[in-house]
């Protein structure tokens, strides 16, 4: 890499974001240390005055890391700018000894005995006790695996709760931000999306505290209940959801999800695209991928094109995309409009180009005609194979939903009179929370907030009350000697037994 003084005003970008250090300020102008320095480009994408020129040149003993796209040219002695590969005397070594799991177990915790894992009953149909200061409604003893265990539960109303809905689609929703509405209520909005999936964060104690309350607890009731919901975005898309099934969004019912980014689908399908095409794009709201610049492509053997995209690039082949309602979920309606320039002295007449998205639902074959212009030809068979092979891999697009409650607060006293040693159980997997009998996630640090995956949870469990709060089965199963310990309920506890008669109900 190199600096052009003409243009470096000594804004110190490069030097505040080159990840190994290798650039400084000297008399107010950016100089870089060229044996530390990995080409790993950051400082050519920061910097605003077009000061760094983006020139890798390998000096003797380099190696070049193939790990990542951003493929590091690393001196000997230095390390490459994710601080895991170092090369040493010319060889390329990952900076960290391969870890046994016995080696960080201790940093993963300890598995709860497999005894307290499952609930003795669930809380479905226990009611609740209200206030809090008396005991849970159903304290339970019995014996699992040799072992004493006592169980716990109650229908607790938790006004710290939500729910997040995960839409498996690349088809855009919304602006991350935007308000997610039921009727012209607000009842949520939209989260950063998730690998192939749109994000909503319906409900929260801001939203249930809210003058829209109510129409938020029923909303998180109904989704967590598997019911269908109507939502709209605000300045996006209509929205038709049920968790479990495919979502509707302005009316159609996109079929399935992304395979992968468009780099991953490069990387997935490079051998079967340089079948197809001399040169593919596949467009992607993320990374919208170019195959003759990629390193797949490049792996397979593929020729320059000299077709350039509008997109800004971030490592060869790779370019972030955009938001819209175009093929990838891009803003791309017309395949065309992705290319920005076509290189003459490089581009060949006769070549041909195969645009599509991560889905292979959209697909558009073209050639290089002699005035240097591309013309859309049908759909050669390796083509449409391609496609089908993109369209088969993919999953179907659904509609999931993990709810997140926090029991740490008064409900804890009907389970024992010193609450904060419940806590700590919980988090040392001493104590185990379930939700219907299904496992939850406990999330780190103080409290006892959780998420649950709704679909382990028999359909119809939750409820909501005009508090407002969303009603919730909530269950502690833990060895009897450590509730004892806590201080628990034990002179209401009752042995378990399953009623006479019925292999279902306590
Ligand atoms: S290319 Fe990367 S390592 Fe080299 S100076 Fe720029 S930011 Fe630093
Ligand atoms: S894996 Fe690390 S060292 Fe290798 S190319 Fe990527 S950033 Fe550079």
């Amino acid at each position: 890499m190199k600096i052009d003084a003409d243009k470096c005003i000594g804004c110190g970008f490069c030097v505040r974001d080159c990840p190994v250090e290798a650039v400084h300020l000297r008399k107010k102008k950016a100089v870089i240390d060229q044996e530390k320095c990995t080409s790993c480009g950051v400082c050519f994408r920061v910097c605003e005055n077009g000061a760094v020129v983006f020139e890798r040149v390998s000096s003797e003993g380099a190696v070049q890391c193939d790990a990542c796209p951003i493929n590091c040219l690393i001196n000997p002695g230095y390390m490459g700018a994710c601080q895991r590969y170092f090369n040493e005397h010319g060889k390329l070594i990952r900076n960290m000894p391969l870890q046994t799991y016995e080696a960080v177990k201790n940093v993963v915790g300890p598995d709860p005995p497999e005894a307290i894992r499952r609930p003795l009953i669930t809380a479905i149909g226990a009611g609740t006790t209200y206030p809090d200061c008396k005991p849970a409604p159903g304290i339970v003893h019995g014996r699992r695996n040799e072992v004493d265990v006592v169980t716990v539960v109650t229908e607790a109303p938790l006004s710290y709760s939500s729910l997040m809905l995960k839409i498996d689609t690349d088809v855009q929703v919304g602006e991350e931000g935007a308000d997610v509405l039921v009727g012209k209520r607000k009842v949520g909005m939209v989260i950063t999306e998730q690998y192939g999936s749109k994000m909503l964060s319906i409900g929260g104690v801001n939203l249930l505290t809210g003058k829209n309350g109510f129409v938020v607890a029923r909303t998180v009731t109904d989704l967590a209940n598997r019911k269908p919901v109507r939502l709209r975005v605000e300045g996006g898309s209509k929205l038709e959801v049920q968790v479990g099934r495919g979502p509707i969004i302005d009316g159609k019912r996109p079929d399935s999800m992304r395979v992968g980014c468009g780099s991953a689908t490069m990387g997935l399908f490079a051998p079967l695209f340089k079948e197809t095409a001399d040169e593919v794009i596949v467009l992607d709201s993320h990374l919208t991928s170019l195959m003759s610049e990629h390193a797949a492509g490049r792996f397979v053997g593929t020729n320059p094109s000299g077709i350039h995209l509008k997109f800004r690039m971030s490592t060869p082949g790779r370019y972030f995309g955009d938001h819209g309602h175009g093929w990838g979920g891009t803003s791309i309606v017309n395949p065309l409009d992705v290319i920005s320039e076509i290189d003459k002295n490089i581009a060949r007449p006769g070549m041909r180009v195969l645009i599509t998205e991560t889905t292979g639902r959209n697909g558009a074959l073209f050639e290089l005609k002699e005035d240097y212009t591309l013309r859309e030809i049908d759909l050669s068979i390796d083509a449409v194979n391609t496609l089908e092979a993109i369209s088969s891999s993919c999953e179907p697009s659904l509609v999931a939903g993990v709810y997140m409650g926090g029991t740490g607060g008064s409900a804890r006293a009907g389970v024992t009179r010193y609450p904060i040693k419940l806590t700590a159980a919980v988090h040392a997997s001493r104590a185990c929370l379930t939700v219907g009998g299904a496992p939850t996630y406990v999330l780190p640090g103080g409290g006892i907030n959780f998420l649950v995956d709704v679909e382990q949870v028999k359909a119809g469990s939750f409820f909501w009350t005009p508090t407002p709060a969303t009603i919730c089965p909530i269950e502690y199963t833990m060895e009897r000697d450590a509730y004892e310990r806590m201080g628990g309920h034990v002179e209401v506890m009752k042995p378990f037994a399953v009623r006479p008669g019925s292999k279902n109900q306590a």
